[in-house]
């Protein structure tokens, strides 16, 4: 387990786990704590104590069995997942981690919910305290300090438990179900009975993990086997094809869903069989859909003890900007269930529930104009494009645009029915698209938000040639024609790395700079930018760095503006560091250059900063040893460490360790290691385990300053 997810867990005050009952049926349900509660000792374990289960939980946290966790941070869109083994339980639960790994976050509607501390055990002492800011949205009630005294009640009584058949499924729990955006989901696999053994003894791995969907998209069907229990279908949009929940279906079709009411801390926990029907795209964005047959629930009130005093009153929901913009047909009459108990989810309640919905959809993509196309570097091209006239109308440095188009862009476009006219084009070809259904696409804002878009009225993607989508826009997008923009999100911005402020304007000329270096504190090492793209994951990088620059810029002259002269704080240093295979293949090459050597010469180019960047390739040259390479490229590291800004290329080498040490420099490493620096990578992959491997594992950076995105779905 990466340090990076260990730290994640500790900063969280619920964790998702998937177990099974004394049955072996999976259930989904969620431990509640101070954050600090979940720990690691070590990369292997977590530690799970000063917890709150649900009441009447039927997972058994006994040793040996198999469970899956899910660490989720609704406020931010992170996650992280583990399966592994119960070692000890009781008042403590000690995990041992089989696999930990990252998730897609994609279809996570951005919520803040906080609990009450003083609904939650006291930490033990010796706990240490989570470091990071997730860790504060759990409140205390009202926001006041937590009690000094553990509280009366360690465990209050949740109140009022709902149980049944899934046939007793009632008008309070079809309510919760109707307004579900989210869901989680625990399924696992088993030994053969063959193998012999118990039931418990069999069950090999569980896994739980999220749902997202626009509200109303788990649907209340009437068993077509005839079960008066209903089925709940939804679905199955494109994820991160790791398929580990499909996956357990096809060999174990139980499974265990549970929502939960974040506004009030009620929780449904549903159990039953689950079947997938890949041949069913007929729900808006569905690759495919679940059926869920309910078997038995747990309905408990006020089971997560949610904050929900005025200080903590939840904004609205965000909802994830993948999600289908189209609502869900009506069920037919022959597919409406209704329960035995009440009234069944027709009329004024279904009525409400398609309210909700539509109220929730995102808004429809608006079809955004090209302005112009050009070549950024082999195999990659910067698309321009007219502002959206509605929202969004801005964004930040380091956000995505996100496109919507018919589902059979994702096919080549060989493929194509004749189009109707000639001058088809894109959008031309989306509305006489015949396939039904739409795709979304992702690219990164390589525009500046200030700079163009408000200045000039456009914003920019760029794209590298890779597949189906891609490849349409490389092959015919045209100035002119429209494509379908759905929204400007995601949170890889420049905000992650700003410096903080400094306390006082600095005085024209440098100064301060000289004044600081003669006793020794270099002001440049103060809040150390540290940037690392691979191939095309340098469009978010250069997002960001040009932001820096135009920020540090207006801070300099809104300074120079106010009498203070020239200077706006101490120079910062911004180090790059661009991977690529071939020179050829890099873009915002020139553009990079042109700035650092503007910072070397310390000319208004890069606004105050010292931008420094080295491009390496990785193809070996030919006849050069990769040691000599190798060797080479530190030298070239060590000298643009010392200067102030500047731009070199080493031919035939990997980002390691090594060269980042000498890129960076003696103080560099230094600010890197005392907390003083916060790095950003994008690219691929390998390139981004490489470095996160190099960065927090070989040279000590902490690893809540290092953030990352993936280009990977
Ligand atoms: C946050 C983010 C920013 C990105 N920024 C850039 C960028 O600046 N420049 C760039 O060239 N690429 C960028 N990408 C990658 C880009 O979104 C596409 O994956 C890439 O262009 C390949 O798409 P394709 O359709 O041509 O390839 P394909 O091979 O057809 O698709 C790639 C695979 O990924 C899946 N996939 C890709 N995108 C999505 C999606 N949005 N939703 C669901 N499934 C998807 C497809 O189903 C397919 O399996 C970014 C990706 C992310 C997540």
């Amino acid at each position: 387990m990466p340090r990076q997810h260990a730290e994640f867990y500790e900063q969280q005050s619920m964790f998702y786990v998937g177990g099974r009952d004394a049955t072996g049926q999976p259930w989904a349900s969620v431990l509640a704590g101070r954050p600090g509660f979940v720990s690691a000792p070590d990369s292997t374990h977590l530690l799970i104590q000063s917890y709150r289960r649900l009441p009447e939980d039927p997972v058994l946290l006994a040793p040996g069995a198999h469970v899956g966790g899910l660490g989720i941070d609704l406020a931010t869109r992170r996650r992280n997942r583990v399966n592994g083994t119960v070692q000890a339980a009781g008042a403590e639960v000690r995990l041992g981690v089989d696999l930990s790994f990252g998730n897609c976050p994609k279809y996570i509607q951005v919520r803040d919910v906080r609990l009450r501390l003083d609904q939650l055990p006291p930490l033990p002492a010796a706990t240490r305290p989570p470091a990071a800011a997730a860790a504060a949205r759990a409140t205390a009630a009202g926001g006041a300090a937590p009690p000094p005294h553990p509280p009366p009640q360690l465990h209050p009584e949740a109140g009022a438990v709902v149980r049944g058949g899934g046939e007793e499924l009632g008008p309070a729990q079809l309510a919760l179900i109707a307004r579900a955006d989210t869901f989680f989901i625990a399924t696992g696999y088993s030994r053969s009975p063959a193998a012999g053994g118990s039931v418990l003894q069999n069950a090999v791995g569980c896994d739980v993990s999220h749902r997202g969907g626009p509200t109303g998209f788990l649907r209340v069907e009437r068993d077509p086997q005839g079960s008066p229990a209903p089925v709940l279908r939804w679905a199955d949009y494109a994820g991160n094809n790791m398929f580990q929940t499909l996956g357990n279906l096809a060999t174990d079709a139980r499974a265990g869903l549970l929502i939960v009411d974040w506004a009030t801390g009620d929780t449904l926990q549903l159990a039953g069989t689950a079947e997938t029907d890949y041949d069913d795209r007929s729900l808006p964005g569905a690759q495919r859909s679940v059926r869920f047959s309910v078997s038995q629930f747990i309905h408990a009130a006020g089971a997560l003890p949610v904050d929900t005093s005025a200080a903590a009153a939840a904004p609205a929901v965000q909802f994830s900007p993948y999600l289908p913009k189209e609502a869900p047909p009506p069920l037919a009459p022959p597919e409406v269930w209704t329960s035995r108990v009440g009234a069944p989810l027709d009329g004024a309640a279904a009525a409400a529930a398609a309210a909700a919905a539509a109220a929730a959809a995102p808004a429809p993509a608006e079809q955004v104009e090209v302005v112009s196309v050009r070549w950024a570097a082999e195999g990659i091209k910067t698309f321009e494009f007219a502002m959206p006239k509605q929202q969004p109308a801005s964004y930040r440095a380091g956000q995505y645009a996100v496109f919507e188009f018919p589902a059979c862009y994702e096919r080549p476009a060989a493929d194509d029915p004749p189009a109707a006219t000639p001058a088809a084009t894109p959008a031309a070809t989306a509305a006489s698209c015949c396939c039904g259904g739409t795709v979304t696409r992702t690219w990164t804002l390589t525009s500046h938000p200030a700079a163009d878009s408000a200045a000039r009225g456009t914003f920019s993607i760029t794209v590298k040639r890779a597949g189906a989508v891609s490849g349409r826009l490389h092959d015919s997008l045209r100035p002119g024609d429209r494509l379908p923009l759905r929204a400007f999100a995601g949170d890889f911005t420049s905000d992650l790395v700003l410096p903080p402020a400094p306390a006082t304007p600095v005085a024209a000329g440098g100064g301060a700079d000289a004044e600081m270096l003669d006793v020794g504190l270099d002001p440049r090492q103060q809040h150390l930018v540290l940037l690392l793209a691979g191939g095309i994951g340098v469009t978010p990088i250069w997002a960001v760095l040009r932001d820096l620059v135009q920020r540090d810029a207006a801070a300099r002259a809104a300074v120079a503006g106010g009498g203070g002269g020239a200077g706006g704080g101490p120079r910062q240093r911004v180090v790059v560091l661009y991977s690529v295979r071939r020179g050829e293949e890099a873009a915002f090459r020139e553009e990079l250059r042109q700035l650092a050597e503007a910072a070397a010469a310390g000319a208004d180019g890069a606004g105050g900063l010292d931008v420094q960047v080295l491009l390496t390739t990785t193809v070996p040259t030919p006849g050069v040893e990769p040691g000599t390479a190798a060797a080479a490229a530190v030298e070239a590291a060590v000298v643009l460490a010392a200067r102030r800004g500047g731009y070199v290329e080493a031919a035939g080498v990997r980002l390691g360790a090594a060269l980042v040490s000498a890129a960076l420099g003696p103080a560099g490493l230094a600010a890197l290691r005392g907390g003083r620096c916060a790095a950003m990578v994008c690219g691929p992959v390998g390139f981004m385990a490489a470095t996160e491997q190099a960065l927090v594992e070989e040279l000590g950076l902490p690893a809540d300053s290092l953030f990352s995105e993936s280009f990977a779905f």
